[in-house]
This record gives structure tokens, sequence and C-alpha cells, in this order.
């Protein structure tokens, strides 16, 4: 028999606003363990969340991002659970009315397109963390850091579309994307603030009902993801096969033994007694707020991807590159702009400079040269002031000082020598110094001719234009 996953992802995203979603304390990551905390977030009696705008208006953007329909009406509820980092004893989420419902994101995979449906995002706080003891004074013991309750997250919840773990790979990849584009979200998924939750079952290969779903955890790498989806994917074909039956349940991935183990048995949505917060009116979204967030959405990723391909005639694949991120993208038109050059810039930017910020793992942001400064370089080359050689030598050296390309390029004596009638001399003279070779060329032996280009080069200390060089020579030989 032949079998066909299906999966379905929960995905939680922090929202970078400054401050938590139901109090005033700040969401910085990294500081000392409870400093950021306050008698809200704490959960102390009496006191009344109020809920944080700006979080909400991020929600809202990653919805219309996804083309969800953003409820006018959604309400907070308690979802009730024990666990140390929850000191409330119940987590404020949404439930039966989330803040949207209903989008799709499109998704490519070997060139083949899909669309994954989105069945809802809502919006709920995070909880602490643990930390567990490891030295010699603190193993045994348990620590509580609750700098990070309360902090918003939105969850997005994917519809069981996904069929594989690379299309589980590509939906999370194009999700990060967006919520990167839009500003909301760092995306970070070693430090927890871009996290996923993969639902897998499989079924018999034209079934109509799903199989009993496991529900993974603990990846927090894109390379884990997929490493787990396909070790769960092959476990549960081998329990089947064996006669066994899938059990629904969480399991986490283990990253370094490569496998998924069984954590808990999967609780029921009633076993969580969810209910309306009574601390928290339902929240109510005007027309007016959803255009307003709605004017404020940037181009997103795939948009740009096809204007690049459409607008500057250039492959998907650069597309692609340069629109990893909206700074990079920025940064290339700005460089078009300047040269009219889409190609070129583009080979300038995903080869040399590309090459030099990775080396150093610096954002785009952070980049020694200005957009100006690349399209200094290619008009140079353009206009047969420098070698192709030595632009990627006054490029590197822009890179580590910053200076400009004409000030590089005249310290260093580096200027391409164009002018016919210098280099015509200098034709004359090799030419005249190798009657042997001259003769070869006359024989139709017309290969020769690197050799006189090579004599040129060494007389100028590589500094001559091959193209004027070039058609010199010729000229002279076939004189
Ligand atoms: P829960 O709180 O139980 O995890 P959610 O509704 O938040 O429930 O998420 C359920 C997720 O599981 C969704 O992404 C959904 O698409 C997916 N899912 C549901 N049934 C299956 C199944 N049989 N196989 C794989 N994924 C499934
Ligand atoms: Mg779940």
């Amino acid at each position: 028999m032949k079998f066909e996953p299906v999966i379905g992802l929960e995905v939680h995203a922090q929202l970078l606003t400054d401050s938590k979603l139901f109090c005033g304390c700040s969401t910085k990551f990294g500081s000392e363990p409870n400093t950021q905390v306050d008698p809200i977030c704490l959960g102390m009696p009496g006191v009344l969340p109020v809920l944080n705008r700006k979080a909400v208006e991020y929600a809202i953007k990653m919805a219309l991002a996804v083309e969800c329909e953003v409820n006018r009406k959604s309400v907070f509820a308690r979802k009730n659970y024990f666990y140390p980092d929850l000191p409330k004893g119940y987590q404020i989420s949404q439930y039966t009315e989330p803040i949207a419902e209903r989008g799709c994101l499109e998704i490519e995979v070997d060139g083949v397109k899909k669309t994954i449906g989105i069945t809802r995002i809502h919006m709920e706080e995070d909880a602490g963390k643990l930390l567990h003891g490891e030295g010699p004074e603190d193993a045994g013991f348990s620590f509580v850091d609750l700098n990070r309750t309360g902090v918003p997250l939105i969850e997005i919840v994917s519809e069981p579309d996904i069929r594989s773990a690379d299309e589980a790979q590509a939906y999370l990849k194009a999700l990060r994307d967006i919520l990167i584009y839009l500003g909301i979200c760092n995306g970070n998924m070693e430090e927890g603030s871009f996290r996923c939750d993969a639902n897998v079952s499989v079924r018999p290969v034209g079934a109509e009902k799903f199989g009993t779903r496991a529900e993974l955890k603990n990846m927090n790498s894109f390379k884990f993801v997929k490493e787990a989806i396909d070790y769960e994917i092959q476990r549960q074909i081998d329990l089947i096969e064996s006669g066994g039956k899938v059990v629904q349940e969480t399991r986490l991935f283990d990253s370094a033994k490569g496998i998924t183990a069984s954590m808990r048995s999967k609780e029921e949505a009633h076993d969580y007694r969810y209910l309306p917060d009574p601390d928290l009116l339902p929240l109510m979204v005007s027309d007016e707020l959803v255009s307003e967030v709605r004017s404020t959405l940037p181009e997103l990723p795939r948009a740009k991807r096809e204007r690049f391909v459409t607008e500057y005639a250039i492959p998907a694949y650069d597309a692609g590159v340069l629109t990893a991120s909206r700074d990079l993208a920025g940064y290339y038109e700005q460089v078009v702009s300047e040269t009219g050059e889409p190609k070129l810039s583009s080979n300038w930017i995903m080869g040399e400079l590309l090459r030099l910020l990775n080396e150093e793992g610096r954002d785009v942001k952070d980049c020694p040269i200005p957009p100006s400064g690349v399209a200094d370089i290619i008009k140079m080359v353009k206009g047969g002031q420098i070698s192709g050689k030595m632009a990627k030598e006054v490029f590197e050296e822009m890179y580590r000082t910053k200076k400009a390309a004409a000030d590089i390029v005249k310290a260093k004596g580096l200027t391409q020598i164009s002018d016919e009638g210098e280099l015509a001399k200098i034709v004359e003279e090799i030419v005249n110094a190798n009657p042997d070779n001259v003769a070869k060329f006359k024989a139709g032996k017309t290969n020769v001719i690197g050799f006189f280009v090579g004599e040129i080069m060494k007389a100028t200390k590589g500094k001559a234009n091959p193209g004027v060089i070039n058609k010199l020579l010729k000229e002279k030989l076939e004189a």
C-alpha cells in the first residue's frame, strides 16, 4: 500500500511591539531574568489587562497580507492549564472568535505552485521560560524567567493542505518572509520568535479520511522542520504497516538523534475549559482601522519578485536572491536607477557584494559601500576606465576602507589605458619586435594574436583596454 502524508502547521510569531500584550512591560530579548515583569503579567489578583493597540494592528497587517477576512468582532478567551511558567494558571488567547480567518498563501516547490489554506490567525500572550540548572550548584533545580510572559504572539493555523516536508518548509519560509517584510516579527527561529508545530498524519493514497495526527514540537530551524516531518511520516507508515495504530499525541523532535519521541498524549480542546475572559471586552475592529492598516502594507515578497522579473528582465533566480529582504531589494533598485543596467547590477550585488557581506555575516543595512558606490564601479567598467579584473580589486578595497572608487583608482594608478593613440604606439613596438609571429599570423595562424595581447599587457602592467588593443592589433596585422 502507498501512503500520502497530510500536514497542517501551527506557527507562532512574536510581534515586534515595544511592550507586552496586556501591560506596559518591555518585550526586549535577553535581559536579566524577571526584570521585565509587573503585577499584570505576573497574574496578581485584582489586576486588569489592557490590550496593546499596536499588537492588534500588526495582527491585522498579517491577516491582510495572507488574504484573511478580518473579523470585526473577536473575543479573548482564557485557556486554562497549569504550567510553572504561566503564573495566572491560564493563557489569554482567542478561541471561537479569532481576529482573522480564511486566508491563503501561495508556495512553490520545484517550480510547481500551490496554494495552502490558512484557517485562522488569532492573538495570544506568550508564556515564560523555564531554565533547567546544569552547573554543579544548580543541577536538579529549575528556574523560571517571566520576562517573556505576556509578550504578544499571533498564531497562524494552516489547513491540512500540505503534502510533504518540502512543502511545509516552503510554506514556513514564505510565511516568515512576509512577517519580516511587514516588519512585525523578526523571524528569529533560534530565539523562538518564530516557532512552528507540525501536525502530521498519513493515509492510504486515494483515501478520503485523514489518519490520526501527531503534533511535532521543538524544531528550531528549517532544516529540523524537514528532518522531523520526514522522520515522522516514515515512523507512521512503518507503524501502520506492522499492524500498529498511530495515537494522537505530542512528540518532541530530538535534533541530535534526528528522531521524534512521545512527550505527552494530546489534550483535546475541551480539556482547556476555554471561556471568554471577563476582564476583556470583545475586540471590535472598525472598517477604518482595517483600511488604515491596509494602506501601510508594503509590496510583498512574491509581488516584488514577479515585478523584478518583468520590470528589469532579470532571471527568476536573481529576482529571488535580490528580494530576500526588503533592504537588499531597495539597495538593488537604487543601483539600477543610477546605472540603468539591471543585469550588471544584479551580477555585482549577487556576486561581489553578497560574498563580502556573507563572509562577515553582515546585513546589507550595515554595508560599507552605498548603492552609489556599486553604481560607480559599474559605470567605470562600462566606460572603459578600468577593467573587470581591476574593478573587483577596487571594489574589495572600497568595502574595506569605505573610500570612493575614483580615489582608489587614482591612488593605485589603476586607470585603464583606452587612449588609441597611446596604445597604437605600444602595439607598433610589439609588432615590430616580433616578425616571426607576424609571419605566422599572415600564414593563417590567427591565434598568435593571444601572444601579442599578452606582450602588450606585460608592457602596460595589465592596464591596456583589451577591447582597444584587440582592435588595433587586427588592424595592424591585417594591414
Ligand atoms: P490544536 O490546538 O489541537 O493543535 P489547532 O486547530 O490549533 O488544534 O491546529 C490543528 C492543526 O492540525 C491545523 O493546522 C490542521 O490543519 C492540522 N490537522 C488537523 N487534522 C489533521 C490531520 N488529520 N493530519 C494532519 N494535520 C491535521
Ligand atoms: Mg496544535
